[in-house]
């Protein structure tokens, strides 16, 4: 299999585990234990019954026509903003919980910058009755006030991380601390393709079920489970992964990565990284990541606080080098002119993240013949606040 993960972590050039000696039992134990635990039959059967009851799933995937029409194609929408807390994350939460509760663990920790992530563990946590600690940076606390107030609501402690920039990679460096301290009744739940091998993997797989449900929808809808495009928005990689996974090996499907622009990539406020970002490790992976050329991490920004993570996952740069999918640069501006699109023409608000992938449509000449799927990450509702500042600018 040409793009999963080698049995030492790497998707070609790219992933691996380099950690802290510290820190090897606790990722050799989950690198042991979390394919033999998915595959339980016991396993499976909770997770699914979860991921319908609780998360709502299968999530619909709707062909959206008034946007068809305007765009000469045929688009579907996997609506993955009709899950429970309003996004594709919860569907790795209640994996990484279930597995957490097999291998004996007792308390939960994740990192959180825009606070999407740490809300989706602190369901998951309330929902097993198991100890949450979420460490944020202080900065991010004061930035994100109402997810920091819901991830309370659901019982969990946010702990915040007063060193550096007290932003994401802060409470990254905090949760590894707090990992190493409690090796052995603490599981840290990372949110997206990124970390240490096994959680690209392990990820990519509780995502999966996007693309599992995708075929089976396709094939009663257009009588090929195989559409030409598949398009979705690149933070870390997770919705993307999904959306993409049981398509990888098929290459008569085209794959389409979505990252944000910023301001553009010219400038230097931006997160394109697959356009900037050269081989480094962060965060436990070898990666593409934007640095400097004395390997000093560099700030991203976008105006989707989910996308502006200064690196990929490790599967984006072997997609990358291989041309395996295509990787387009949505900028801030183009991204907010899909929002209202969509939300005018389908009466969709979508979150901004996803706005990225939708504005493709707007770059890319496709066929009337061709079925595009558009993997709908999240709801808009936590962006409303920027939508609200920006609606004069693109209501006319
Ligand atoms: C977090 C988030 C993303 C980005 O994360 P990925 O791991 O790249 O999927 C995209 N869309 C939404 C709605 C998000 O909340």
């Amino acid at each position: 299999m040409k793009y999963s993960v080698n049995e030492h972590g790497y998707y070609g050039n790219f992933g691996g585990a380099y950690i802290p000696e510290m820190l090897y039992p606790n990722v050799e134990e989950l690198r042991n234990r979390y394919l033999e635990i998915m595959n339980e039959p016991d396993f499976q059967d909770e997770f699914q019954a979860l991921l319908r009851d609780y998360v709502g799933r299968p999530t619909p995937l709707y062909l959206a026509k008034r946007l068809s029409e305007k765009y000469k194609t045929n688009l579907y929408l996997k609506r993955e903003d009709l899950n429970h807390t309003g996004a594709h994350k919860i569907n790795n939460t209640i994996g990484q919980i279930l597995l957490a509760k097999r291998l004996g663990k007792k308390r939960i920790i994740a990192e959180t910058g825009a606070g999407q992530h740490g809300v989706a563990t602190a369901t998951v946590c309330a929902l097993a009755g198991v100890e949450c600690v979420v460490h944020m940076g202080k900065l991010d606390i004061e930035r994100q006030a109402p997810n920091v107030s819901r991830m309370r609501m659901l019982g969990a402690t946010v702990v915040p991380s007063l060193s550096g920039s007290q932003t994401l990679k802060d409470a990254t460096n905090e949760a590894i601390r707090d990992w190493i301290n409690h090796p052995t009744d603490t599981h840290y739940i990372i949110g997206s393709v990124v970390g240490p091998h096994p959680y690209p993997d392990m990820v990519a797989r509780f995502q999966s079920v996007i693309s599992q449900e995708m075929k089976a929808q396709l094939l009663e809808k257009t009588d090929s489970e195989n559409p030409d495009y598949i398009i979705a928005c690149v933070g870390g990689g997770s919705n993307a992964a999904g959306a993409f996974y049981h398509y990888l090996e098929n290459e008569e499907v085209k794959l389409i990565a979505v990252e944000a622009a910023g301001l553009g990539v010219e400038t230097d406020q931006t997160a394109a990284t697959s356009v900037l970002g050269t081989t480094g490790v962060l965060h436990g992976s070898k990666i593409l990541l934007m640095q400097t050329e004395d390997g000093q991490v560099i700030e991203p920004y976008s105006i989707s606080a989910g996308l502006d993570y200064p690196g990929v996952g490790p599967l984006y740069g072997h997609l990358k080098e291989t041309k395996r999918a295509e990787f387009i640069s949505i900028t801030d501006d183009e991204a907010l002119e899909s929002a209202y699109e969509l939300s005018r023409i389908e009466g969709i608000i979508p979150a901004l993240e996803t706005a990225h992938a939708l504005a493709v449509l707007r770059k890319v000449p496709f066929k009337e013949t061709d079925t595009v799927v558009i993997n709908l990450s999240g709801r808009g509702d936590k962006d409303l606040q920027t939508y609200i500042e920006q609606l004069d600018r693109f209501t006319t």
